[in-house]
């Protein structure tokens, strides 16, 4: 199969991969390692050489059932042989309807109006754009800012980046390019610990000061993610849904991580039993298949959007609703009602919580701290991200740190032999050798 010059590897060439195509959040001229992948099944990563991996990160939250399940085959084989794709405008089909119905159904029920989009960031601008047309439409145009937390991510699309983390989000990068946001103090209650007046009076305090501007607060509820991988008090969304009503400012949850067991709750909000009036959801929802979102509001949101000028919502994607990514997804959805995934989750969390635990008494590590099946070890340090990524291959799995974060978040479908290995990596990498 000698096709090419260079480092080819099966039938990649790399070499012009290195030279031409961006990877996430790298250097298209001095590029880290990227590792090439002919197959993926179960929890198993194949890479071209024949390596297999035991895949420790659900492609980022989102592969929830592992890799070429047959039911999400099925799911879109069937749907492809109907049509791939057509207009949402003006046209609408099972796909799109069975999928916002199961949404609805798994939401709170305040939350029923459903909008289909293309990614996880592009769901976030849709909300803050909700907010903005809300509030016009109730006659106080004025307000048109957002209040978030620190060490969020909400996605790199404009509006989206202008919520996350200024310090990780590199706001410095963009000043003047995007709308300037109010930031409180990150959440500092633990999961397990009630959220006092203290940890809520920054937030508390931006929200009396500037609540003439600010349409909404937007959250990732009970886990942030991508800006730090830290778990807070699900008391906290309780009083920040208090503070919220009290200052006529909107809420919004990002569940794009957390939504579909990831916790082990359904959706993070059910740890605390607080109903935003703007939810947004992704990742997973396809089980990691496709890209789509959703961003569901309440009736109360939609109505008021609706009530104004100019008696529409302003945005519609071209691939608005595709009906694989559609269809996919409800089989996802199906998948998670027909198998005990918070035994799973749980499973999961006892395996992670035994097999992390011991990193805490090496010298490099911060913190250990596990959540349904999410575990996060904490360095020190800075880890050197190209050395880790190859050791963990020489060990067999995939796990992929930022930061000084190490973490897993695995397939729901994972064998505890598999998890134990995963762990192993861990604690081998975290122990500084
Ligand atoms: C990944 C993520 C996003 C962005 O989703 P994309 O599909 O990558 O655009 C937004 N919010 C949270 C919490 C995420 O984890």
């Amino acid at each position: 199969m000698n096709m090419s010059k260079g480092s080819v590897s099966g039938s990649i060439d790399l070499d012009f991969d290195r030279s031409h195509i961006w990877h996430p959040y790298t250097s298209v001229t001095d590029p880290l390692p990227v590792y090439p992948v002919r197959r993926a099944s179960g929890v198993h990563i194949e890479l071209e050489d024949g390596t297999k991996l035991i895949d420790g990160m659900s492609s980022w939250w989102a592969a929830i059932h592992g890799y070429n399940h047959p039911a999400l085959n099925g799911a879109v084989e069937r749907q492809l042989r109907e049509m791939s794709h057509v207009m949402f405008g003006g046209f609408t089909h099972a796909p799109a309807v069975n999928l916002a119905k199961r949404l609805a159904g798994l939401l709170p029920d305040a939350l029923g109006k459903v909008f289909f989009s293309d990614s996880g960031s592009v769901s976030v601008e849709v909300a803050i754009k909700m907010a903005l047309q809300y509030w016009a439409a109730c006659g106080r145009p004025g307000k048109k800012r957002l209040l978030t937390v620190r060490s969020g991510y909400h996605g790199d699309t404009f509006a989206a980046m202008s919520v996350c983390d200024p310090v990780t989000g590199m706001h410095g990068l963009f000043r003047g390019a995007f709308p300037e946001q109010y930031f409180a103090a990150a959440p500092s209650c633990r999961f397990d610990e009630p959220c006092s007046e203290d940890d809520i009076a920054d937030l508390g305090m931006k929200l009396e000061r500037h609540h003439e501007e600010i349409a909404a607060v937007i959250i990732e509820p009970v886990v942030q993610g991508a800006g730090g991988m830290r778990f807070y008090s699900p008391d906290y969304l309780v009083r920040l849904r208090e503070l919220c009503d009290r200052f006529d400012a909107l809420l919004i949850f990002d569940e794009i991580a957390t939504g579909f067991g990831r916790t082990g709750k359904m959706f993070a909000l059910e740890h605390a039993g607080t109903v935003p009036d703007i939810i947004c959801v992704g990742k997973a929802l396809t089980g990691g298949y496709m890209t789509l979102a959703a961003t569901v509001a309440t009736d109360a949101v939609a109505e008021g959007i609706c009530s104004g000028e100019p008696g529409l919502f302003m945005h519609g994607p071209t691939f608005m609703a595709n009906p694989l990514a559609c269809a996919v997804a409800c089989a996802s959805i199906d998948l998670l009602e027909t198998f005990d995934w918070q035994g799973s989750v749980k499973r999961i969390e006892r395996k992670l919580r035994s097999g992390l635990e011991p990193c805490r008494s090496h010298a490099e590590v911060e913190d250990v701290r596990v959540l349904g099946a999410i575990g996060v070890v904490e360095l020190r340090n800075p880890v050197d991200m190209a050395a880790l990524q190859k050791e963990f291959i020489r060990r067999g799995v995939w796990i992929r740190p930022f930061g000084r974060l190490v973490y897993l978040m695995p397939p729901f479908i994972i064998g505890d032999g598999e998890l134990e290995e995963l762990c192993d990596a861990v604690r081998h990498v975290s122990s500084g050798t």
